[in-house]
């Protein structure tokens, strides 16, 4: 099948408006660009999900907070059109800034307690970002399926609630990480790292994996599985920011002493060089992550 390229909305508004004349369902994976493997997996599951299969590339602007990547970010747009087409996509929609936010524009979703700790607290503005944007492309592709990955849980459960909330007619549908043979998850930032720093960023799922599996060997106590997640982590090569065990539904801190309720999120954030990477299970649902 061909692949239509799309820049502009009233572009995208004519192809949806054709599509739905014609009865086809549209499943809709938003990204950044930088397209790999996992963003691949995405699209092939989004596949079975719907008649056609839009990719949003769109570096956001405004998730970034002053000194992050905006500007570094990769964005190799001929490559991701292949990789997007290879996987199965009909429709790329690759807006300019101006595009996306009007001239003017003065608008953004405010996000509540979801928003706050994890990535919210070292981000600042980040959710309220990610919210607008993602708020746009339900505004421009409902009624559709939209696909996201479970590595970005608590954007997950943001915009999850967002959905909800702004009564969009819309089904989100949620994907599990898609790692490296030695468990690393796939990231378009994964390109920034060194060996060494890769070396270093295996820590993260090993953390993952050593806590699940001591979960699984009957390990029930918060603290010890929190414990056995930062000993695995080598605190000496990556600067962590967060290693936290929060309820999977309401991120709510989950208390450390006793017995720890299932399903648990167990979300680490951490930095291997400059690179920031984040990574997670949901402990009592998803497998243990193998790892190299
Ligand atoms: P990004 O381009 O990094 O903003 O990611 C776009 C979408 O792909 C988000 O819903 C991510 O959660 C998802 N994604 C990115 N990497 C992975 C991965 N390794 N496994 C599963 N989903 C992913």
């Amino acid at each position: 099948m061909s692949l239509a390229h799309l820049r502009e909305v009233s572009e995208l508004r004519l192809a949806l408006n054709q599509s739905r004349l014609a009865g086809r369902s549209v499943a809709v994976v938003p990204t950044m660009g930088a397209l790999h493997r996992g963003h691949q997996e995405l699209v092939r599951w989004a596949r079975t999900l719907a008649d056609e299969v839009a990719v949003t590339i769109f570096v956001n602007p405004t998730q970034f907070g002053p000194g992050e990547d905006f500007d570094r970010y990769p964005r190799p747009l001929e490559a991701d059109l292949l990789r997007a087409r290879e996987a199965g996509a009909t429709l790329v929609f690759a807006p300019s800034a101006r595009e996306m936010y009007p001239p003017g524009e003065d608008t953004r979703v405010q996000v509540g307690r979801l928003a706050e700790g994890l990535c919210g607290a070292s981000r600042p503005g980040h959710f309220v970002g990610v919210a607008t944007v993602v708020a746009k492309f339900f505004s421009l592709f409902a009624p559709a399926t939209f696909v996201f990955g479970q590595k970005d849980y608590q954007q997950l459960k943001v915009i999850e609630r967002m959905a909800t909330d702004l009564l969009y007619d819309v089904r989100i549908a949620s994907h599990p990480i898609v790692r490296e043979p030695d468990g690393l998850a796939l990231s378009s930032r994964n390109v920034y790292l060194s060996q060494e720093e890769r070396k270093a960023a295996l820590g993260i799922p090993r953390a993952l994996h050593a806590a699940a599996s001591a979960l699984l060997a009957g390990e029930r106590n918060g603290a010890r599985l929190l414990e056995i997640a930062e000993s695995t982590l080598g605190r000496q090569a990556l600067a962590v920011e967060y290693v936290e065990l929060r309820d999977a539904d309401s991120l709510e801190p989950r208390a450390l002493d006793g017995e720890i309720a299932l399903p648990t999120l167990l979300a680490i954030a951490a930095r291997s060089g400059a690179t920031r990477l984040i990574d997670n299970i949901v402990l009592g649902r998803d497998a243990v992550p193998e790892v190299g």
